[in-house]
């Protein structure tokens, strides 16, 4: 095996990346989730040559005040949470303290800010987790995000990526599934300087999926509602009509985070039954929303994952409020009509 090394820190610092980076659509998350904690209610993302050449993030939020955009780039840094304690309420998208560390650590960083108290907005460069420079600038109040040259630093890294309009519909991906979420946001998407999606932020959950998937679907879903003491769950669930070969068009949002889960999956799917031919998947979007600590959002460091204090209660409600919303008579009379 040979000598024990001591890491440095430049190499431990893009290990650590690895965690949060891993490809474009990663570092969209990150920012995107970031403009949304700092109260946006615009947020456009433009990216061309798949992400991986060029990623902005421009935001309407609070804006980071000049002394603290140092900090902010900082591992473990973050205004989110002050100690452990604060883990059980996350209410925040962030609280980890990684993301800024990491893009910077494998990307060439170009950040704008301003906050609404201060004349002056902030411009910061970082590059490779090596500062360039920190000037005041002009700026509207709001933050821009510029990643350049993701992986430049870290080919190894770089040649697990797909081809750049893979690594593009990932990004794009992760926009709808914000905008989806945060139908109170508006959300502008370019992809290679054509506009790809534009939701309007009105708050109205059926206009934002009217926004994205267009009218065919937007006609086709059913609202779903329940509440109970521990949890409610909400959205539109899709007819049969416009159901899929695969998976790609359900979506699941906990206490606002978009998350995968077979078992919400198979939970939903089972909803369907005798409504959906066996290898068909349907269209839904719902919200499951529990009381706090029900629900840990601490997992892993992507947090696509999360783990419920009681799973098999939330199973059988999701397939029973399916069920019943697809058994309701008037849906039927009201499918007649349709067509
Ligand atoms: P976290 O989101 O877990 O706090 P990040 O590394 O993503 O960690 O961000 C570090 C800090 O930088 C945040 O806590 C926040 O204070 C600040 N910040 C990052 N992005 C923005 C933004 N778009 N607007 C305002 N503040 C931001
Ligand atoms: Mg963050």
């Amino acid at each position: 095996m040979g000598k024990i090394n001591l890491l440095s820190q430049e190499t431990i610092d893009k290990i650590a990346a690895g965690e949060v980076v891993e490809r474009p659509a990663s570092v969209a998350k990150e920012l995107i989730e970031n403009s949304i904690d700092a109260g946006a209610t615009a947020i456009s993302v433009e990216i061309k040559g798949g992400g991986i050449e060029y990623l902005r993030i421009t935001d309407n939020g609070s804006g980071i005040d000049k002394d603290q955009i140092q900090i902010a780039f900082l591992r473990h840094s973050t205004s989110k949470i002050e100690d452990a304690a604060d883990l059980a309420n996350v209410r925040s998208l962030g609280f980890r303290g990684e993301a800024l560390s990491s893009i910077s650590a494998v990307a060439k960083v170009e950040l704008i800010t301003k906050t609404k108290d201060s004349l002056l907005g902030a411009s910061y460069i970082i590059e490779g987790a090596k500062e360039v420079s920190l000037t005041d600038i002009g700026a509207p109040n709001g933050t821009t995000f510029i990643i350049r040259q993701l992986f430049f630093n870290t080919p190894a890294r770089k040649k697990f990526l797909k081809s750049e309009s893979t690594e593009g519909s990932y990004v794009f991906d992760v926009v709808e599934h914000l905008a989806l979420s945060h139908p109170e946001i508006s959300f502008k998407f370019l992809l290679n300087g054509k506009e790809k999606l534009m939701t309007s932020g009105n708050g109205v959950l059926s206009d934002t999926i009217y926004q994205i998937y267009g009218r065919q679907i937007a006609s086709n879903v059913l609202e779903i509602n329940y509440k109970d003491e521990r949890v409610s769950i909400n959205g539109f669930i899709g007819k049969s009509v416009i159901a899929r070969g695969n998976r790609a068009f359900e979506h699941f949002f906990v206490n606002n985070r978009y998350i995968k889960s077979n078992n919400l999956s198979r939970a939903c799917e089972e909803g369907y039954y005798g409504f959906l031919m066996g290898h068909q998947h349907p269209f839904f979007v719902i919200n499951i929303n529990f009381e706090d600590g029900a629900v840990d959002v601490n997992v892993h460091p992507t947090k696509q994952e999360v783990r419920f204090e009681d799973e098999a209660f939330i199973l059988e409600i999701l397939t029973k409020v399916i069920n019943d919303r697809l058994r309701k008579r008037e849906d039927v009379l009201e499918a007649h009509i349709d067509e």
